[in-house]
């Protein structure tokens, strides 16, 4: 059967699509670039806050009346949608004809199998899936780099956050199995593996003896796999211990943790076990104990009881640690969640107001920071074609995250997508730079 599958969402959304994948094309399906030309039609939708569930319905919808093209076609609904609204999925888009929730991936194979005949929910499983590095898994997408998916699910218990329910407890898939998976995406050609979770410093805690993240990267640092990134640290789990082993692993200078509030009581009210002081000084360590330290965080505003003044002391502290990038949510009522009934709700103009004001300073600081890069020799992985015509090809620095930290744009027709060079910049546009290959010789 001809198979295409949209995936929405977040890496380890994509992480779930490039298995679901491996099993399909294993057993003999073929898998498609074009919704028009397969018999089956997967998406893999997320269901992390509002704008999120929106945009994997309006896709369902747009699906479905593909699927209306042609007798015989069939349409399944994977990931954090069906696993948090089960059969509402079901019932509500008449066309769809099967659901997977997050667990029991290896599903799809009979719902593909079967879904011409409308099937009944596949997976009332609880989520508790987590794979090894001996699932197949189709990398369809032409980059050099993947995301490795190192556990699941999280303990933390944020106030404001949904996604525990949908994807379980924290647990963490054995050091030796993630080891042997990156060094099988090392013989592939892949040049940057990226460690996702929803709590990646959590990270072992749940496996005797195993190991903590710090020794994961550790024994990462021993595979031929160029470059190693860490996403997602939460600020409640660094100590001493923690940023030593870091210093020692060969991982990329690059620290994304998002800290969401900075004001105490929000933070208290939150639930996110740390203070604006105890953040400070971990930015600050990491900053002294990591040369070239590029510093991403998220922050959240809108979120109940955050007062005129407790926004301030977020703002406050976005221009005193200067990050180098930051993402900002506005706050999404999220059912289920100890923030969702909270009498002190944020009107939501309030919130996108916040949230604007957040961006500008944050353009503002990290604009200027990026111009320290100008006249610079950096090493960028070529990523592939350019998506801006006037560029031959794009790629990224060792402070530049795919698909959220703007790219460096090459013109020079020589270089190999997939390779490493070594670029000068010669242009700084806001978050995007603009670099030349070294002449031959020259550092
Ligand atoms: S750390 Fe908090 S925000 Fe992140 S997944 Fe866990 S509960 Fe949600």
């Amino acid at each position: 059967m001809r198979v295409h599958l949209t995936t929405l969402g977040c890496p380890k959304n994509q992480v779930d699509s490039e298995l679901m994948l491996g099993m399909l094309a294993d057993a003999g399906h073929e898998v498609v670039a074009a919704a028009e030309a397969a018999d089956c039609l997967i998406v893999n939708t997320c269901a992390f806050i509002d704008q999120a569930r929106e945009e994997s319905i309006h896709t369902i919808l747009e699906l479905a009346q593909l699927k209306g093209k042609r007798p015989g076609r069939s349409l399944i609904v994977t990931g954090c949608l069906s696993q948090r609204y089960g059969r509402e999925v079901l019932d509500g888009v008449p066309e769809v004809d099967a659901i997977l929730g997050t667990s029991e991936l290896e599903r799809i194979l009979d719902l593909v199998q079967q879904a011409h005949a409308r099937q009944d929910w596949a997976t009332s499983a609880p989520p508790g899936y987590l794979y090894d590095a001996t699932a197949p898994r189709l990398l369809t997408r032409r980059v050099p780099y993947a995301y490795v998916k190192i556990a699941e699910g999280c303990d933390m218990g944020c106030a404001f956050c949904a996604i525990p329910q949908f994807r379980g407890r924290h647990r963490s898939r054995p050091l030796a199995d993630v080891v042997r998976e990156v060094e099988g995406l090392a013989r592939r050609g892949i040049q940057e593996a990226i460690l996702v979770s929803q709590d990646t410093l959590a990270y072992g805690k749940d496996l005797r003896g195993n190991g903590d993240i710090g020794d994961l990267l550790l024994a990462l640092s021993g595979t031929p796999m160029p470059w190693i990134r860490a996403m997602y640290l939460h600020p409640a789990h660094i100590n001493d211990r923690l940023l030593a082993k870091w210093q020692k692993a060969r991982v990329l200078p690059y620290l994304d943790m998002p800290i969401q509030h900075a004001d105490d009581g929000i933070l208290r009210v939150m639930r996110r076990g740390v203070t604006a002081r105890r953040m400070r000084e971990i930015f600050q360590a990491f900053r002294e104990g990591i040369p070239d330290l590029t510093l991403r965080t998220t922050v959240l505003v809108g979120f109940p009881v955050e007062s005129e003044d407790a926004f301030g002391n977020l703002l406050d502290f976005i221009e005193e640690v200067r990050f180098d990038r930051l993402g900002v949510f506005t706050y999404s009522r999220e059912e289920g969640t100890p923030a969702a009934v909270m009498s002190e709700q944020v009107p939501p103009e309030v919130a996108a107001e916040r949230a604007r004001i957040v961006q500008e300073c944050q353009d503002r600081i990290a604009w200027e920071r990026q111009k320290a890069f100008f006249g610079t020799v950096q090493t960028v992985l070529v990523d592939g074609p350019s998506e801006d015509p006037a560029f031959v090809w794009e790629g990224r620095t060792a402070g530049q995250a795919p698909e959220i930290d703007g790219v460096v744009y090459l013109r020079d027709r020589g270089l190999v997508p997939g390779n490493f060079a070594q670029v000068r910049i010669v242009e700084v546009e806001g978050y995007e730079l603009v670099g030349e290959p070294l002449p031959p010789g020259e550092k």
